[in-house]
């Protein structure tokens, strides 16, 4: 997989932007590392809510990398729901455009990242790996960019929205019960 393969859509880019924006104040020589991690499949990831938990393996050790997300707005929330009420909405780059031409930017915010190995260094590879498989799963199934901020957690069923379908480069959205899956916007 080529390095630009990471973030090819908005929604995943936004988790490739949280590896990479230490490019800004010096080289760092973990990126193309924690690329190949993924690539190779040393990143576990399950969800929690707006919990993601990785266990990341790399030479002989294992480590548990805990990164929560901050919820949607209500702004972005009823914003990215309104847009979605169309017929066969998909969550696409233009549809990301237009949210954040409104005034509603869909990018996540992170409220923790924690990782359990003794690195000094704020963000250490495994967290730097698990941003890219974030980016990479969200490129095949966007809603994640969606779910992990709790957008779908209005709804009892979430469980079957979340991760569970075949990933698809654009989901159809209209596969789902709008009903259940999509808060009404007022
Ligand atoms: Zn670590």
């Amino acid at each position: 997989m080529a390095d630009n393969e990471f973030g090819c859509t908005k929604w995943g880019k936004d988790w490739v932007r949280f590896a990479e924006s230490l490019r800004q104040t010096r080289p760092n020589t973990q990126l193309p590392s924690a690329r190949r991690m993924v690539c190779d499949g040393k990143v576990q990831i399950t969800f929690d809510g707006r919990t993601v938990r990785a266990v990341v393996r790399r030479g002989r050790g294992t480590t548990v990398t805990t990164i929560e997300v901050a919820p949607m707005s209500p702004g972005t929330t009823e914003e990215v729901s309104r847009r979605l009420s169309g017929a066969q909405p998909v969550l696409t780059d233009d549809l990301y455009v237009a949210i954040t031409d409104a005034g509603h930017a869909p990018a996540p915010e992170l409220v923790s990242v924690d990782c359990s190995c003794p690195a000094a260094d704020p963000r250490c590879i495994h967290e730097l790996a698990v941003y890219y498989d974030m980016a990479r799963r969200i490129d095949d199934d966007p809603r994640i960019a969606l779910d992990v901020q709790g957008f779908f957690q209005a709804s009892a069923h979430t469980s079957e929205a979340s991760t569970s379908a075949t990933p698809q480069r654009w989901i159809a959205l209209n596969t789902l019960d709008p009903a259940a899956y999509f808060i009404v916007a007022e």
